[in-house]
Order: C-alpha cells, then structure tokens, then sequence
C-alpha cells in the first residue's frame, strides 16, 4: 500500500473539528501532521500558530487543507501554493471568483493540485439524482434549504461580514447539488434577499432561475432543518433529493446510496487528485451566488442577534 499522505489543516474550528479531523483519522490515505490556527489544535498534533513557519518547518507535509472562512483564505492558499504545496479549499473556495481564477492559475503554473471542494455533492444520493434526470429535460424544480444559523454557525460573526455570504453559505450547498445533478446549465432570472437591519447579509433568499427551478433559503428555521431538492420532467419522471442529498426517490422508488460519507469521499478524491498531479475547480455554484448578489432586490428584515 503507498504511504499516507501527510496533511495540514488551517482553520481548526467547528467545521474542521466536526468533520476534518474524524474524516482524516479513519481513512487509510491520510494522516494529520500539523496544524495552524491561531487559538485551536488537534490533541497530539504538532500545532502552529503561523502558516509560514509551518511551511518553513515542514517540508515533508506536501497538503494543506484550508478549513478558514472564506474572506481570510486567499492569502494561506497563495502561500501554500507558493511553496509548492497541495491546496484543498472548504466551501465557498473563495471571497471572490477572481481570486479563486488566481488560485486556479497559480497551481497550474506550480504544477500543483487545487481542489475547490463542494461537500454536499458528496451526499449519498447526489450522484442516483444525477443519472435519473440524465438526458432529460426539467419541466419544474425547487429547493427547500432551511436551517438555524444559531445551530450551524453558533456566535460566528463572519458570516454576517462582507463576504460571509449569509444564507447564501448553505445556498451554496444547494446551488452545488444542483449545478452537479442538472443536465443542462441554468441561469438566474429573480432573486429576494433579506438582510437583518444590522447585518452585512442575507437571513433569507427567494430564487427563481429561468428554466423553472425556484429556490427558497432561510437561515431563521427552528426545529427541523429540511434539505430538500424537487424536480419534474417532462417526460414525467420525478426526483426527490432529500436530507441534504443523503436520500434518494425516483418515480417514488428509494435509490441506491453511495459509500463514503460527505468530508471521507473528499479526502478520497483529494488523494486521487494528489497522486494524479490534477485540480478539481468547478466555481459553477459560486457563479450562481454572485448573479444573485447583482440581481437581487433588497428588503430589510429584523435585527439579528445572536440570542434570540
Ligand atoms: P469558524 O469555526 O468560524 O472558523 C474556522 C477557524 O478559522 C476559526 O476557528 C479560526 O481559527 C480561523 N479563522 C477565523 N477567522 C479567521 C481570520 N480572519 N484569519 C485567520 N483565521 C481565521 O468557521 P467554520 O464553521 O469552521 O467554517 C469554515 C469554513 O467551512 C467556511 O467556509 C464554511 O462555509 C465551511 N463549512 C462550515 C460548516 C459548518 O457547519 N459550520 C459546514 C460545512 C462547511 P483560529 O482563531 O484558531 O485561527
């Protein structure tokens, strides 16, 4: 079996701790050799405070997988490439596309991987919605993706900053699923966007895409979180992706699920990429964020606190 591949993470917060480090741990590619977060560490990982001293005095981690928001991360992949390293990118890959354009440019010239992960297309259904809509054509659509902002992002403020994309943090979630599953590209037609009367971005959006796909987001919901992703054809089949992408029915018929959980099959393919010298950049689902954030209107929705 070839070595494990040695891995850095940045960013040792909720996502990082939620998924990163448990999905690195069980899998029989990677092992974490390092980390760089200004306050947290992993037990037992050698910790650094500084991503250029831990470029300096690591030479032998060839991977670093940036778990930051998205505001602050250019500047560590820039780095990370710089010094010739592999880069994974959390979701959104970037603050803006042209940066992550930049990135993209600067591993090819490296020769280095650069993958801009999207993890719930790694949902286990994703792929059987996928191949039931293949070759056929969307009559209607709509999403459903609803979820408590003080559950997922409990007290992080950067998520109502520039940048933070608000709602559209989890609607990019969506709007990855559905730039995967699609088998023609889509385009925006409306969009609504509720923004808290002291925050930067939305709590809420209503999106309309031209091909008859509607999508409604709220970052508000208490009690059970739905997402939920519905569409129709014209040849009358249905499609009904569910939990978040984990679940799949066609014509009221459960599919077959994939193998490995969201964040494994990303380290999964991660090392596919690594060994194959490839990069995996599809800013499809941010496209979808930015048009939104030029077309939408504007509505002013109550102040946002974080107790409610
Ligand atoms: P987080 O816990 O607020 O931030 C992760 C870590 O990044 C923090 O612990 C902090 O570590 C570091 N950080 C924050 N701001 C920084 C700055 N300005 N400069 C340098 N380091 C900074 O966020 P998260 O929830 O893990 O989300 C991180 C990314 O994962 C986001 O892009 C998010 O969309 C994505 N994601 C989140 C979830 C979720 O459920 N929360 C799920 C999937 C994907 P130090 O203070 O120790 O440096």
């Amino acid at each position: 079996m070839a070595d494990k591949i040695k891995v850095a993470l940045v960013g040792i917060g909720k996502i990082a701790v939620d998924q990163h480090v448990p999905s690195i741990a069980a899998s029989s590619d990677w092992t974490l050799a390092a980390t760089v977060s200004r306050s947290g560490t992993v037990d037992g990982v050698p910790a650094y405070t500084d991503i250029h001293t831990m470029l300096a005095d690591r030479p032998e981690i060839k991977v670093v997988s940036l778990c930051l928001p998205p505001v602050p991360r250019f500047a560590y992949a820039a780095a990370c490439l710089r010094a010739g390293r592999h880069v994974m990118l959390e979701k959104p890959p970037g603050a803006t596309l042209a940066e992550v354009y930049a990135l993209k440019a600067l591993a090819r010239d490296a020769g280095q991987t650069l993958f801009a992960t999207w993890h719930s297309r790694m949902a286990k259904g994703v792929q059987a919605a996928k191949a039931a809509l293949a070759g056929k054509t969307i009559e209607s659509g709509h999403i459903d993706w609803k979820e408590n902002v003080r559950q997922w992002h409990p007290y992080q403020d950067w998520v109502f900053e520039p940048g933070g994309l608000g709602v559209l943090d989890p609607g990019v979630n969506a709007l990855s699923i559905l730039t995967e599953i699609l088998p023609t590209p889509i385009h925006l037609e409306s969009a609504t966007l509720h923004t808290p009367a002291n925050r930067q971005t939305p709590v809420q959006a209503d999106v309309k895409f031209l091909n008859g796909i509607t999508a409604s987001f709220d970052w508000l919901k208490e009690g059970s979180q739905i997402w939920e992703q519905r569409f129709s054809t014209t040849d009358g089949t249905t499609v009904e992706l569910l939990e978040g992408g984990n679940r799949c029915i066609v014509d009221g018929d459960e599919q077959p699920l994939t193998e490995l959980g969201e964040y494994p099959a990303l380290y999964a393919l991660m090392s596919l990429l690594v060994r194959s010298r490839t990069s995996d950049v599809d800013l499809s689902p941010m496209v979808h964020v930015s048009d939104i954030m030029t077309l939408a209107h504007r509505k002013t929705a109550p102040a946002f606190e974080w107790s409610s």
